[in-house]
């Protein structure tokens, strides 16, 4: 009997891994046409300066979509996970930080780059050298925001950081706080900037919660590099992110991500703002 039951939790077990094999081909095969077909598209998100909102944007993060053909507009979620399993998310990497470099030349403007772990290598020092050449970037203009699940080898982790800085890159630790690196770790390694992560920004009314901020950004200001807050969706919530002394800000409550089109056609709407290089795309 316990044969049998082992046999039926067997043929359970292939089922299901065929089903999911089937969905996860199906996507993998989706992905790689959809990159070559130009389906993938980045929105952009303003980052604002504390307390000077009305000047307009400093900043923007770039965030992946992606225009399915038949399943509409579909979020990161959905997809950055089957692209890291199956080794597609370098070739999507690649074709997204041409995207987003292009827009930084457009808006004349930082833009953020999100990068997964898995593009986190030399090749990414490389595109990045080219593209700052080809659109003639500022020094700090392409921003690479990277998790603290990058830094896997803390001693290649710094030649990469190193790399990407000398090329005039601005490397970021997004969602900080949330994933396991270790203050000793962190400080050795040279960033730019910190994501303050959005569960952090969302519980600062607690004692606990504004404890903890206050600890990350102390943090951040004794290693002199800049803290964004992320996720910031009500007007409270940018008030204390600015007595938390953030230098930038993200979320809702400024604006959601939006087609970089509708960005850049309003920049250029604005008759004091010099489009510079929209030419490009
Ligand atoms: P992230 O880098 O931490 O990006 C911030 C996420 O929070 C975005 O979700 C953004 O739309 C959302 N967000 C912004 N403001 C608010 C707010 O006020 N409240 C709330 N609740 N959410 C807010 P999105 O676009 O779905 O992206 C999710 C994640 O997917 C990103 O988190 C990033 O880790 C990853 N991702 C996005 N684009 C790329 C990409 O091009 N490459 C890679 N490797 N990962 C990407
Ligand atoms: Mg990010
Ligand atoms: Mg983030
Ligand atoms: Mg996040």
């Amino acid at each position: 009997a316990a044969k049998e039951a082992g046999r039926n939790g067997c043929v359970v077990f292939d089922q299901a891994l065929r089903d999911r094999t089937a969905e996860w081909a199906q996507v993998q095969r989706d992905l790689g046409r959809a990159i070559d077909d130009g389906q993938f598209e980045l929105h952009l998100q303003r980052i604002h300066r504390p307390g000077r909102e009305a000047e307009g944007a400093i900043a923007y993060e770039a965030l992946a979509r992606w225009k399915h053909p038949e399943r509409g507009v579909l979020a990161p979620g959905s997809f950055i996970g089957v692209a890291e399993e199956s080794g597609l998310i370098v070739q999507l990497g690649t074709h997204l930080l041409k995207i987003g470099a292009a827009h930084a030349a457009a808006l004349d403007a930082p833009v953020c780059v999100n990068v997964s772990a898995r593009q986190f290598n030399r090749a990414l020092v490389d595109d990045v050298e080219q593209l700052i050449d080809l659109h003639r970037l500022r020094p700090g203009q392409l921003v690479i925001e990277i998790t603290e699940s990058a830094v896997i080898d803390a001693a290649y982790a710094q030649t990469v950081l190193h790399g990407l800085r000398r090329a005039g890159a601005q490397i970021w630790i997004d969602d900080f706080g949330t994933g396991f690196s270790s203050l000793a770790r962190l400080s050795s390694l040279t960033v730019d900037g910190l994501k303050l992560d959005r569960r952090f920004v969302h519980d600062l009314d607690s004692e606990r919660g504004w404890g903890i901020a206050t600890a990350i950004t102390g943090i951040a200001r004794a290693l002199d590099i800049i803290i964004v807050a992320e996720g910031v969706e009500t007007e409270r919530q940018l008030e204390r992110v600015r007595e938390l002394g953030c230098h930038a800000v993200q979320g809702y409550h400024l604006g959601h991500p939006e087609p970089a089109e509708h960005e850049i056609e309003r920049l250029a709407a604005e008759p004091h703002r010099q489009l510079a290089g929209s030419h490009q795309r």
